[in-house]
C-alpha cells in the first residue's frame, strides 16, 4: 500500500470552502453541473491531445456516468477523460487557488450576484460539491503512459489527503460524493438528477447517463439548421454557456461557406457583468471548435477586444485537429474566420440600430464602453463611426444618446463642423465658459463624459462631410456667423475710447500674469463669464491634455491664452477703474483673481490659498462699502 499524505488547503480555497459548507443557498443542485461540466473538459482534453497525438485510441468510450447508492448515500460521476497526476490533482484541487477565488469570496459576501452564476463565472466550480457533501473522494488515472492512479479525499474543512493506489485503473476520473444526511433522498432520486441534468447540462458535447439512460440530447447546437431552432433554445444554450440566469440581449447564428467554412453561434448578454466587476477582464472570447471537438475555450483571436462583450462558439471547418494552440495565433484561416466574424458582428449591430432604437441603447448602455475601444480598427472606421452614441446638448437629458447622423440631421445651415466638449458632466458642461458661444447661437455641442470619447472622436476625425472639431478649438468667428439664439443681456458697445482702454487693459494684465499664459486678448466666444482659458493655435484639447500630462507624471500647469469677456459688467468696471488710475492695485488684485478662477475651473489650481485670500480681502472691502451706503 502506498503511502497516505495529509495536505492543508490553500488559505483562499479555505475561506471559499467555508461559505459553500455553510451556504444557505437553495439551488445546491448546480454541484451537478460543475461536476459534469470539469467531467466534459477533461473528455474534451482527452480528445484533444489524443487526436494531436499519436498516444490515443483505445476502446473506452467517451462518455460521463452518474450513479447512486441510497443505502450509502452516495452518488458518483464517472468519466474517461484525461485524469490527472498525482501532481495536477495537488495543483488543480488543493494548493493553487484560481486567480478570482479571493473576488469571488468577496462577492459572495456581498451577496449580490447570484451564487450560482458566481460559482460558474470564476471556475472554482470543484469546490460547488461541498454544498453537498460531508466527503468527496477524487479517484483518477491521467492518461499518460504509465500513470498510477490516485486518491484524493476531503470533508472541505482545512485539509486533503492524497493516496496513490496500487490497482489498475482505467483512465478517467471518478468522483464519489458522501451527501449530506438532509439531501441524500433528493440527490439520490434518479428522476429527480435526471431534470437536473437536463436542466444544466443538456448541451454537453459527450453523452451523459443517469443510471443507465441517455439523458442529454443537444449536442453542437450550432451546426444545427436555424429553422429547427427556437429562440427558448438559443436562450438556454446561452445560460448554458455563460452561467447567466437571464436571456441573451442578441443572438447570432451564423453560417458560413466562403472564404472559410464555420458555424458560429454568438450573444450579446443582457448585462455587462464581469465587466462591472472589473473580474474576468482576461477572460473573453467565444470557445473555439474544430469540427465540434473544443480546441480552446475563450479563444481571442476570433475577435477584436472591443467586441470582448460577445459570448459563443465558434466551430471551424478548415483547420486541422491538431492545430497547437500557439499557431492559432498567426493562422490564415483564423484570420479569415475572425474578420468575418467582425463584420457580421458589426452589421448585426448595424441592423439592430436601425430597426430597434431601444434595445441598441440597451446594449450600449451596458457594453458601449468597451466598444468605444474600436476606434482603433481602422478597417472598420466607417461602421465604427455610425455605430457610436454620445449624450448632446440636444439631448433632454443625460441618458438620451445620439449618432453622429442624428447630429447631422440636426445641424445649422452652413454647419461644416460637429462639435464635441468634454467634461465631468452633463451639468459640468452645461455651465463651461467655452460653450458660452455654442449656446448663444443655438449649435448643438456633444457631450463626451469618459476620456477615451476624445480619443474615438480623435479616430473618426470626419463624418461625411462634416470634421469633427472641439468645441475648445472651434473657431469664434466662424460661429459668430449664426444667427443668435439667446440674446446676452442688452450692452452697450464699447465706445472708441474705451476700446483703446480695454486693448492697454489687456496689456497691463498680461503683465501681471507674465509668462503664466501666452496672450491676454479679446474673446468672441464668452457670454456669461468674465474670462476663460484657451489653448494656444494648434494645441490638443485640455482634456487630452490631462491625460497625456498623467501619463507623463507632468504636474506643471499648462500656459495658455487668457480670453477676456469685453461686455461683462466685471470688465467694463475694470476699464472705469484703468481709465482713472492705470496703476490702481484693483486692477492687479482681480487680474489675479480671475485668472486663478479660470484656472480652478479647468482643474489646474495645485493651491487654493491665495485664491481664497484674495476672496476674504474683497468681500471684506466690499462689505464695508456696503454697510456705508446704507
Ligand atoms: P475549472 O473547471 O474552471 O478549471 P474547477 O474547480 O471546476 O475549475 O476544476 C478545477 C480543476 O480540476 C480543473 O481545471 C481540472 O484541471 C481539474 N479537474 C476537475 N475535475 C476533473 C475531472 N473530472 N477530470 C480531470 N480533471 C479535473
Ligand atoms: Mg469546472
Amino acid at each position: 500500500m502506498a503511502q497516505k499524505s495529509t495536505h492543508k488547503f490553500k488559505a483562499e480555497i479555505s475561506q471559499l470552502l467555508d461559505i459553500l459548507v455553510h451556504s444557505l443557498y437553495t439551488n445546491k443542485e448546480i454541484f451537478l453541473r460543475e461536476l459534469v461540466s470539469n467531467a466534459s473538459d477533461a473528455l474534451e482534453k482527452y480528445r484533444f491531445k489524443a487526436s494531436s497525438a499519436d498516444n490515443g485510441g483505445d476502446d473506452l468510450p467517451a462518455e460521463i456516468r452518474i450513479s447512486v447508492d441510497k443505502d450509502a448515500g452516495t452518488l458518483t460521476v464517472v468519466d474517461t477523460g484525461v485524469g490527472m497526476t498525482r501532481e495536477e490533482v495537488m495543483a488543480n484541487i488543493g494548493t493553487i487557488a484560481h486567480s478570482g477565488t479571493a473576488e469571488l469570496t468577496r462577492l459572495a459576501q456581498e451577496g449580490k450576484e447570484p451564487l450560482d452564476s458566481l460559482i460558474g463565472r470564476f471556475g472554482v466550480g470543484f469546490y460547488s460539491v461541498y454544498m453537498v457533501a460531508d466527503e468527496v473522494s477524487v479517484t483518477t488515472r491521467s492518461m499518460e503512459q504509465d500513470a498510477a492512479p490516485v486518491r484524493w479525499t476531503s470533508d472541505g474543512r482545512t485539509d486533503y489527503k492524497l493516496q496513490e493506489l496500487d490497482e489498475d485503473l482505467p483512465r478517467g476520473t471518478r468522483i464519489e460524493v458522501k451527501l449530506k444526511e438532509d439531501l441524500k433522498d433528493q440527490f439520490t432520486n434518479v428522476e429527480h438528477l435526471k431534470s437536473v441534468v437536463t436542466r444544466h447540462s443538456n448541451f454537453v458535447n459527450f453523452p451523459i447517463f443517469v443510471g443507465d439512460e441517455r439523458v442529454n440530447t443537444v449536442p453542437a447546437l450550432w451546426r444545427e439548421p436555424k429553422f429547427q431552432i427556437t429562440s427558448e433554445q438559443y436562450a438556454e444554450f446561452y445560460k448554458f454557456l455563460s452561467f447567466d440566469t437571464e436571456d441573451p440581449l442578441e443572438t447570432m447564428h451564423i453560417s458560413v461557406d466562403a472564404p472559410v467554412q464555420f458555424n458560429a453561434l454568438l450573444f450579446i448578454p443582457p448585462k455587462n457583468t464581469d465587466f462591472l466587476t472589473g473580474m474576468n477582464r482576461d477572460n473573453w472570447g467565444p470557445d473555439l471548435y474544430v469540427r465540434r471537438v473544443l480546441i480552446q475555450r475563450q479563444n481571442k483571436e476570433l475577435l477584436p477586444e472591443y467586441l470582448s462583450f460577445v459570448k459563443g462558439v465558434v466551430d471551424v471547418e478548415d483547420l486541422p485537429l491538431n492545430i497547437s494552440r500557439e499557431t492559432l495565433q498567426d493562422n490564415i484561416v483564423m484570420r479569415k474566420v475572425s474578420s468575418t466574424l467582425t463584420k457580421q458582428v458589426l452589421s448585426h449591430l448595424e441592423k439592430l440600430a436601425k430597426d430597434n432604437g431601444d434595445r441598441y441603447a440597451e446594449f450600449w448602455k451596458e457594453h458601449g464602453a468597451l466598444f468605444k475601444a474600436g476606434y482603433m480598427d481602422f478597417i472598420h472606421k466607417d461602421r465604427y463611426a455610425e455605430l457610436v452614441r454620445f449624450n448632446s446638448s440636444a439631448s433632454d437629458d443625460a441618458d438620451s444618446l445620439s449618432s453622429l447622423a442624428d447630429y447631422v440631421s440636426r445641424v445649422k445651415e452652413g454647419q461644416k463642423e460637429i462639435y464635441y466638449a468634454y467634461g465631468a458632466s452633463r451639468e459640468a458642461l452645461s455651465l463651461s465658459p467655452h460653450l458660452e458661444i455654442f449656446r448663444r447661437k443655438g449649435i448643438e455641442v456633444l457631450f463626451l463624459y469618459e476620456p477615451i470619447d476624445e480619443f474615438a472622436m480623435d479616430a473618426i476625425r470626419e463624418f461625411g462631410e462634416f470634421k469633427l472639431v472641439a468645441a475648445e478649438h472651434a473657431d469664434p468667428a466662424t460661429l459668430d456667423e449664426f444667427e443668435t439664439v439667446e440674446k446676452k443681456d442688452d450692452v452697450e458697445e464699447l465706445s472708441q475710447d474705451d476700446a483703446s482702454t480695454l486693448d492697454k487693459l489687456l496689456a497691463r494684465i498680461k503683465e501681471v500674469l507674465g509668462d503664466s499664459v501666452t496672450e491676454v486678448k479679446a474673446s468672441k466666444r464668452l457670454s456669461d463669464s468674465p474670462v476663460c482659458l484657451s489653448n494656444p493655435d494648434g494645441h490638443v484639447t485640455s482634456s487630452m491634455d490631462k491625460i497625456m500630462r498623467a501619463m507623463s507624471k507632468d504636474t506643471s500647469v499648462p500656459t495658455k491664452v487668457l480670453e477676456v469677456n469685453p461686455d461683462h459688467a466685471l470688465v467694463r468696471n475694470m476699464i472705469d477703474i484703468f481709465k482713472q488710475d492705470e496703476n490702481d492695485p484693483f486692477i492687479e488684485q482681480a487680474a489675479q483673481q480671475l485668472f486663478e478662477s479660470a484656472l480652478l475651473l479647468e482643474g489646474y489650481l495645485t493651491d487654493p490659498h491665495a485664491l481664497v485670500g484674495r476672496i476674504q480681502s474683497l468681500l471684506t472691502q466690499s462689505s464695508g462699502w456696503y454697510v456705508k451706503s446704507k
